[in-house]
Protein backbone atom coordinates (compact mmCIF):
# COMPACT_ATOMS: atom_id res chain seq x y z
CA UNK A 1 0.00 0.00 0.00
CA UNK A 2 1.58 3.22 -0.88
CA UNK A 3 2.37 5.65 2.08
CA UNK A 4 0.42 8.65 2.69
CA UNK A 5 1.36 12.46 3.72
CA UNK A 6 1.20 12.48 7.19
CA UNK A 7 -1.96 14.66 8.45
CA UNK A 8 -0.47 17.35 11.30
CA UNK A 9 -2.42 17.50 14.34
CA UNK A 10 -2.04 21.20 14.49
CA UNK A 11 -3.61 24.33 11.88
CA UNK A 12 -0.19 25.39 9.55
CA UNK A 13 0.19 28.70 11.47
CA UNK A 14 -0.56 27.34 15.05
CA UNK A 15 3.41 27.11 16.00
CA UNK A 16 3.98 30.41 15.11
CA UNK A 17 6.60 32.26 15.72
CA UNK A 18 8.86 29.11 16.34
CA UNK A 19 7.90 27.69 13.26
CA UNK A 20 6.06 29.98 9.98
CA UNK A 21 3.33 28.66 8.28
CA UNK A 22 5.37 29.54 4.89
CA UNK A 23 7.88 26.92 6.37
CA UNK A 24 4.98 24.63 7.48
CA UNK A 25 3.92 24.69 3.82
CA UNK A 26 6.78 24.09 2.24
CA UNK A 27 8.34 22.05 4.47
CA UNK A 28 5.50 19.44 4.87
CA UNK A 29 3.36 20.01 1.64
CA UNK A 30 5.97 20.21 -0.78
CA UNK A 31 9.58 18.80 0.71
CA UNK A 32 7.71 16.10 2.60
CA UNK A 33 5.21 15.18 0.07
CA UNK A 34 8.17 14.94 -2.40
CA UNK A 35 9.61 12.09 -0.43
CA UNK A 36 6.44 10.66 0.05
CA UNK A 37 6.00 10.65 -3.68
CA UNK A 38 9.58 9.70 -4.55
CA UNK A 39 8.85 6.68 -2.33
CA UNK A 40 6.31 5.29 -3.56
CA UNK A 41 7.15 5.04 -6.58
CA UNK A 42 10.47 3.24 -5.78
CA UNK A 43 8.92 0.81 -4.39
CA UNK A 44 5.67 0.44 -6.75
CA UNK A 45 4.95 -3.29 -7.77
CA UNK A 46 7.94 -4.41 -5.53
CA UNK A 47 8.23 -6.33 -2.48
CA UNK A 48 9.11 -3.16 -0.15
CA UNK A 49 5.12 -2.56 -0.55
CA UNK A 50 4.51 -4.71 2.11
CA UNK A 51 6.83 -3.33 4.63
CA UNK A 52 6.37 -0.90 7.44
CA UNK A 53 8.52 2.32 7.00
CA UNK A 54 10.44 1.40 10.37
CA UNK A 55 11.15 -2.21 8.31
CA UNK A 56 12.38 -0.33 4.98
CA UNK A 57 14.61 1.92 6.79
CA UNK A 58 16.36 -0.78 8.81
CA UNK A 59 17.32 -2.83 5.99
CA UNK A 60 17.28 -0.90 2.76
CA UNK A 61 20.57 -0.02 1.40
CA UNK A 62 21.84 3.63 1.13
CA UNK A 63 20.30 4.73 -2.09
CA UNK A 64 17.41 6.65 -3.30
CA UNK A 65 14.56 4.69 -1.19
CA UNK A 66 16.27 4.61 2.12
CA UNK A 67 16.90 8.41 1.37
CA UNK A 68 13.09 8.73 0.64
CA UNK A 69 11.93 6.30 3.24
CA UNK A 70 14.22 7.56 6.21
CA UNK A 71 13.02 11.34 5.11
CA UNK A 72 9.57 10.15 5.65
CA UNK A 73 9.71 8.22 8.86
CA UNK A 74 11.95 11.38 10.12
CA UNK A 75 9.57 14.01 9.24
CA UNK A 76 6.57 11.70 10.44
CA UNK A 77 8.31 11.64 14.20
CA UNK A 78 9.00 15.68 13.49
CA UNK A 79 5.83 16.86 12.74
CA UNK A 80 4.07 15.27 15.21
CA UNK A 81 6.12 15.69 18.66
CA UNK A 82 4.70 19.31 18.16
CA UNK A 83 2.24 20.98 19.94
CA UNK A 84 1.29 24.75 19.99
CA UNK A 85 0.03 24.29 23.61
CA UNK A 86 1.85 21.50 25.36
CA UNK A 87 0.75 21.07 28.63
CA UNK A 88 4.82 20.68 29.83
CA UNK A 89 7.35 22.58 28.88
CA UNK A 90 10.07 19.52 30.05
CA UNK A 91 9.35 15.89 30.46
CA UNK A 92 7.50 13.84 33.23
CA UNK A 93 7.82 10.73 34.93
CA UNK A 94 10.05 7.95 33.41
CA UNK A 95 11.18 10.01 30.86
CA UNK A 96 12.04 12.82 33.26
CA UNK A 97 14.09 10.63 35.34
CA UNK A 98 15.88 8.67 32.36
CA UNK A 99 16.74 12.03 31.36
CA UNK A 100 18.20 13.24 34.86
CA UNK A 101 20.26 10.07 35.19
CA UNK A 102 21.48 10.34 31.81
CA UNK A 103 22.65 13.60 31.14
CA UNK A 104 22.35 14.96 35.08
CA UNK A 105 19.28 17.56 34.39
CA UNK A 106 16.67 18.47 31.69
CA UNK A 107 19.02 22.20 31.31
CA UNK A 108 21.81 20.26 30.75
CA UNK A 109 20.25 17.93 28.27
CA UNK A 110 18.89 20.25 26.04
CA UNK A 111 22.37 21.79 25.65
CA UNK A 112 23.82 18.70 24.74
CA UNK A 113 21.13 17.79 22.02
CA UNK A 114 21.56 21.69 20.73
CA UNK A 115 25.00 21.22 20.34
CA UNK A 116 24.40 17.99 18.64
CA UNK A 117 22.47 19.84 15.88
CA UNK A 118 25.01 22.24 15.81
CA UNK A 119 27.81 19.99 15.01
CA UNK A 120 25.85 18.30 12.02
CA UNK A 121 28.18 19.77 9.25
CA UNK A 122 25.81 19.90 6.32
CA UNK A 123 21.98 18.57 6.39
CA UNK A 124 20.91 16.13 8.73
CA UNK A 125 19.32 15.55 12.30
CA UNK A 126 19.84 15.04 15.87
CA UNK A 127 18.23 12.75 18.02
CA UNK A 128 17.45 11.12 21.28
CA UNK A 129 17.32 7.53 21.30
CA UNK A 130 16.94 4.91 23.93
CA UNK A 131 19.71 1.92 23.72
CA UNK A 132 19.57 -1.73 24.27
CA UNK A 133 20.49 -1.24 28.32
CA UNK A 134 17.82 1.24 28.23
CA UNK A 135 20.13 4.23 28.18
CA UNK A 136 19.22 7.48 26.61
CA UNK A 137 21.61 8.49 23.59
CA UNK A 138 22.17 11.20 21.59
CA UNK A 139 23.20 11.05 18.49
CA UNK A 140 23.75 13.12 15.17
CA UNK A 141 22.91 11.57 11.50
CA UNK A 142 23.49 12.91 8.14
CA UNK A 143 21.26 13.52 5.66
CA UNK A 144 18.09 11.06 6.17
CA UNK A 145 19.88 9.24 8.91
CA UNK A 146 18.05 7.32 11.64
CA UNK A 147 19.16 5.69 15.02
CA UNK A 148 17.35 2.57 13.84
CA UNK A 149 19.75 1.23 11.89
CA UNK A 150 22.06 1.54 14.89
CA UNK A 151 19.79 -0.60 16.51
CA UNK A 152 18.88 2.18 18.74
CA UNK A 153 15.01 3.26 19.22
CA UNK A 154 14.44 6.55 18.38
CA UNK A 155 11.98 8.80 20.42
CA UNK A 156 12.68 12.78 19.31
CA UNK A 157 14.38 14.47 16.69
CA UNK A 158 15.15 17.71 15.64
CA UNK A 159 15.79 18.57 11.70
CA UNK A 160 18.89 20.30 11.14
CA UNK A 161 18.13 20.76 6.76
CA UNK A 162 18.23 24.68 6.27
CA UNK A 163 14.34 24.01 4.38
CA UNK A 164 13.74 23.22 8.28
CA UNK A 165 14.59 26.99 8.89
CA UNK A 166 16.11 28.75 6.73
CA UNK A 167 13.16 30.64 6.01
CA UNK A 168 12.44 31.59 9.41
CA UNK A 169 16.05 31.95 11.03
CA UNK A 170 18.07 32.51 8.08
CA UNK A 171 21.50 31.16 9.36
CA UNK A 172 20.81 31.11 12.74
CA UNK A 173 20.12 27.20 13.34
CA UNK A 174 21.20 27.54 16.92
CA UNK A 175 18.57 30.17 17.48
CA UNK A 176 15.70 27.87 15.93
CA UNK A 177 16.84 24.90 17.98
CA UNK A 178 16.73 26.79 20.79
CA UNK A 179 13.44 27.79 20.14
CA UNK A 180 11.87 24.78 19.30
CA UNK A 181 11.63 23.70 23.19
CA UNK A 182 8.46 25.79 23.56
CA UNK A 183 6.97 23.31 21.19
CA UNK A 184 7.70 20.20 22.19
CA UNK A 185 4.87 18.03 23.46
CA UNK A 186 6.45 15.97 25.93
CA UNK A 187 3.50 13.59 26.56
CA UNK A 188 4.07 12.48 22.86
CA UNK A 189 7.76 11.58 23.11
CA UNK A 190 6.77 9.93 26.27
CA UNK A 191 4.03 7.69 24.42
CA UNK A 192 7.09 6.49 22.21
CA UNK A 193 9.02 4.83 24.94
MN1 LIG B 1 13.06 18.42 6.78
Amino acid sequence: MAFELVKLPYASDALQPVISQKTIEFHHGKHLQAYVNNLNGLIQGGELEKKTLEEIVAVAPEGAIFNNAGQVLNHNMYFLQFSPSPNSKEPKGKLAEAINRDFGSFENFKKEFVAAGVGQFGSGWAWLSIDKNGKLVITKEPNAGNPLRSQLKPLFCFDVWEHAYYLDYQNRRADQLNDLWNIVDWEVIESRI
